[in-house]
């Protein structure tokens, strides 16, 4: 009889609270200096789920006394008063990150918005500057999600050096910048690298030879037990509406089956309180690291 192996959980809450104990020395710094770091949260439409990421996210602003307004746009706003909305945050010093929820309606060209804020104000990182700097092993603002998971795999003494990474989805907000971060000649990379998508025959064949899964794809139950070697490490991305009885009528799960896992996984994140937190601590990161290079830029 094989071994059950005992899962350990991986906690994204966790991880999350020492990022904002180690962010107080910087945040006290700019203080000192008269800055308080400021976000500008962009949302056009009105997405349930959007607010919702976006309430999350400033709340968190608040707690931590750092400034953030959210811009509400109606969702038929045309593409040039939007962009007429970036430039002048662009401009104003108040705000050293800007955020434009996605996704936005379906008339506005998303790349064309998200070009047009300005790439030092870029903290989620999707400005095409920016991920070019990322590909080049030089970034300035990691997406938010991808520097959230190598910092789970940090806290957690999870090393990627020589270590197979299978990463499933490719979009540009997860899948690509993940994969291509851990394919870096650094400390958080040096890992070979395959990645999966809509079009990949069988992607248990490729995750089954993984020491690392990330699954990013937006499908329940996606990554089942079948599908996972004894002592794979697994990060969940993924979060998904799964309707039930309770009052509110849903509850979010990710897109590998939690509890068929357990027992196979060496570790694993839980869906919700695992990726989704820490995507935010690193929002307030990159926030403070954008206020902190405009302290650079006035000296
Ligand atoms: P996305 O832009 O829709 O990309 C999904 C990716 O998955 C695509 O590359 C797609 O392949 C691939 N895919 C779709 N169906 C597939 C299937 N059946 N088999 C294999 N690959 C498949 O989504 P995203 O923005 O990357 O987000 C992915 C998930 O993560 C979503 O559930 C999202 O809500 C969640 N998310 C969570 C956080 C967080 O903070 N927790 C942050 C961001 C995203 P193609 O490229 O071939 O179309």
């Amino acid at each position: 009889m094989t071994d059950l192996i005992t899962t350990k959980i991986l906690s994204g809450k966790e991880v999350a609270e020492s990022v904002y104990d180690r962010m107080d020395e910087s945040i006290i710094s700019l203080s000192s200096q008269g800055v308080v770091p400021g976000l500008a949260a962009v949302l056009m439409g009105n997405d349930p789920a959007s607010e919702v990421y976006v309430r999350m996210k400033t709340k968190r602003f608040s707690k931590l006394k750092l400034h953030s307004e959210t811009f509400y746009m109606p969702a038929d706003l045309k593409e040039h008063d939007i962009a007429d909305v970036i430039s002048k945050l662009n401009e104003n010093p108040k705000y050293h990150g800007i955020l434009v929820q996605l996704p936005l309606p379906k008339h506005i060209d998303t790349e064309k918005i998200l070009n047009a804020v300005s790439p030092e104000k870029d903290v989620d990182g999707f400005h095409p500057e920016n991920l070019g700097r990322l590909a080049s092993g030089k970034p300035r603002f990691i997406p938010c999600t991808p520097k959230g998971i190598l910092e789970i795999l940090k806290h957690y003494d999870i090393s990627t050096q020589g270590k197979h990474v299978v990463v499933v989805g490719r979009s540009n907000i997860v899948g690509r910048p993940i994969s291509l971060l851990l394919g870096l000649k650094n400390d958080t990379g040096n890992a070979t690298v395959t990645v999966c998508h809509s079009r990949t025959p069988d992607i248990g064949y490729h995750t089954r030879q993984a020491d690392i899964i990330i699954a990013a794809v937006g499908v329940n139950k996606l990554i089942d037990a079948d599908m996972v070697s004894p002592g794979t490490v697994i990060i969940d991305v993924g979060v998904n509406r799964v309707d039930d009885d309770s009052e509110k009528g849903y509850h979010l799960e990710g897109d590998v089956n939690f509890d068929a896992v357990q027992g196979i996984a060496s570790a694993v994140t839980p869906v919700p309180g695992g990726v989704g937190p820490i995507t935010i601590a690193m929002l307030v990161e990159n926030t403070v690291e954008a206020a902190e290079n405009s302290l650079k830029n006035r000296y």
